[in-house]
């Protein structure tokens, strides 16, 4: 909370988890820089950006996570996941073994949480929709099957970005506030 009246803040952290070069560092930096880089590697760098909404009036801060690639040794660690309120599960839909990889994130999201994790499933790249190796209600049935929300993004061309985390922080804001 803040000393200003009514002015109540929140600040939740939001992990971002999926195989390597889903492009999860990319939907971080389109969200919170307006920013996409066709040549990340596995790093951009920073541990994590912090994104400010408004909700009933309220200043509604998320503290959002990148992996630094650990994904890539199975090494994403605890501390990762530690006081996560929030996390997007990303595959790539024209890459199906990263649909199919989903099961074991959400597996190792479940491990390491100890609250309720207001949880995006999200099919990423749908640009690449002539590439397309997941189709859209294989991905509805299994956000359904699991409990999740879903939506298709498109990190290159902005397709539903600030949707998706704007759905799982007011998701939040609801079971927290
Ligand atoms: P990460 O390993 O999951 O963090 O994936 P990155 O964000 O580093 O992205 C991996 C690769 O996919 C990079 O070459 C990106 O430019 C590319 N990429 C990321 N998002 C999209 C997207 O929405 N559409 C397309 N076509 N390429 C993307
Ligand atoms: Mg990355």
């Amino acid at each position: 909370s803040s000393d200003e009246e009514g002015g109540e803040e929140y600040l939740f952290k939001i992990v971002i988890i999926g195989d390597s070069a889903v492009g999860k560092s990319n939907l971080l930096s389109r969200y919170a820089r307006n920013e996409f880089n066709a040549h990340s590697k596995a790093t951009i760098g920073v541990e994590f950006q912090t994104q400010s909404m408004e909700i009933e009036g309220k200043d509604v801060k998320a503290q959002i996570w990148d992996t630094a690639g650990q994904e890539r040794f199975r090494a994403v660690t605890s501390a990762y996941y530690r006081g996560a309120v929030g996390a997007l599960v990303v595959y790539d839909i024209s890459r199906r073994s990263t649909f199919e990889s989903v099961a074991r994130w959400l597996d190792e999201l479940k491990t390491h949480s100890d609250t309720t994790v207001a949880r995006m499933l999200v099919g990423n790249k749908c640009d690449l929709d002539n590439m397309r190796a997941v189709s859209v209600e294989e991905g509805k049935a299994l956000a359904e099957t699991q409990g999740l929300f879903f939506m298709e993004t498109s990190a290159l061309n902005s397709t539903n970005v600030k949707t998706a985390f704007e759905m799982v922080i007011r998701d939040i804001y609801a079971n927290f506030s």
